[in-house]
């Protein structure tokens, strides 16, 4: 039995270009221009750009962290006070993760069985489980537009080991559609299988058969090469429902953009933009810029030159690199805005040259300058 669509929820696929796509996806706080890359505010903050800066910035779409905000300030706390929208006074779509990818990070501070996992919280120790039933439970307390099932995120180097991990997947999938009891939520399935096409498919299959709002796919950019990650998306491109949106989970450099996209993914996000920022590295489509390092001392260009962000209109690099050695918050600040606005401008980039059918040049001109390098 196909899901019903969750209410206010409409994708619509506009164009497609090759395997790359553009749509919109309706939501109840606003519609969603795809390709779309959505900031990361783990602890319901995109860290150092506040959500009037992200609105400048053109972001639609914000992610947040369920494990974090489970365990801090929790998620009865925050449906109290309204609900994460209200929370992080973010007026646009959320998507919330299920904690599991930082629940199976945890290593040695976790057990996994059939039903659910039982963990140790980073923050004091103190010991967790979730099932599936409680991660939709805890979502459904957060209020994010788009949800996503509990899911294992295995190490891709055992194949019998992904196989049964593979199989619990499934089964709690199965069982977070049976226990979402909102209906203005949005669920989507997530697709594991390592880097096994076989595992792969057999999660497209599985979870499209099962019938979810919309597909994430998860379990890649963790350590296996760019051609693999690819090589993956290339597999369950054909098999995905056209007419639903796919969010390939965790990706987010400018090249993953470039070649997600042309293999048909949706939505990206990524830690990086703002993760980068805070070691004074900025990225551009040339490189990465290190601008805490000497020879920008007295460098007079902006961060990236024809770059029409706030940081790179107003300040030059030896600016930054002062405020960096100075150890003063605006220059993580300004790096988190221009990190940010690449990835977006990039996305909005993509999705015009997709409407006006040129992706393919666009696509070769962004590796031509990047090949250039700096
Ligand atoms: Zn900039």
């Amino acid at each position: 039995m196909a899901k019903a669509s969750a209410r206010g929820f409409r994708f619509v696929l506009e164009a497609a270009d090759g395997r790359a796509r553009a749509g919109t996806y309706h939501t109840p706080h606003g519609p969603v221009e795809t390709p779309v890359f959505m900031p990361v505010g783990t602890q319901a903050s995109v860290k150092a750009v506040s959500p009037r800066a992200l609105h400048d910035l053109g972001a639609t779409v914000v992610l947040a962290n369920t494990y974090h905000l489970y365990l801090r300030p929790g998620d009865e706390l925050i449906a109290r006070l309204g609900g994460l929208h209200h929370f992080m006074a973010w007026d646009g779509p959320i998507l919330t993760d299920s904690g599991g990818f930082q629940v199976f990070s945890l290593a040695d501070q976790r057990r996994i069985d059939e039903d659910g996992v039982t963990f140790r919280s980073h923050l004091d120790g103190s010991e967790h489980r979730f099932t599936p039933e409680r991660a939709i439970a805890i979502q459904e307390n957060l209020g994010a537009d788009i949800i996503v099932c509990l899911d294992e995120c295995a190490d891709p180097s055992d194949y019998p080991y992904n196989v049964r991990a593979l199989a619990r997947t499934h089964a709690w999938a199965e069982r977070c559609r049976a226990a979402q009891s909102r209906s203005d939520q949005a669920l989507f399935g997530i697709l594991q299988g390592a880097v096994y096409p076989d595992l792969r498919e057999q999660s497209a299959r599985f979870l499209t058969d099962l019938g979810f709002d919309g597909y994430a796919i998860g379990g890649l950019s963790v350590g296996e090469s760019k051609a693999e990650t690819y090589g993956m998306l290339e597999v369950v491109d054909p098999l995905l429902p056209p007419d639903q949106p796919r969010y390939l989970m965790g990706v987010g450099t400018p090249e993953d953009l470039v070649e997600g996209v042309a293999r048909g993914v949706d939505m990206f996000d990524c830690v990086l933009p703002t993760r980068m920022a805070r070691t004074g590295t900025a990225l551009t489509r040339v490189g990465r810029l290190v601008l805490r390092n000497a020879p920008f001392a007295e460098d007079p260009a902006p961060i990236e030159p024809g770059c029409t962000c706030y940081a790179c209109t107003h300040f030059s690099r030896a600016y930054i690199r002062h405020l960096i050695k100075a150890k003063e918050i605006l220059a993580y600040q300004l790096l988190s805005i221009h990190n940010l606005h690449l990835l977006l401008t990039m996305a909005r980039e993509m999705r015009a040259a997709i409407l006006a059918g040129r992706f393919q040049a666009y696509r070769e001109a962004f590796w031509r300058a990047a090949n250039d390098g700096l």
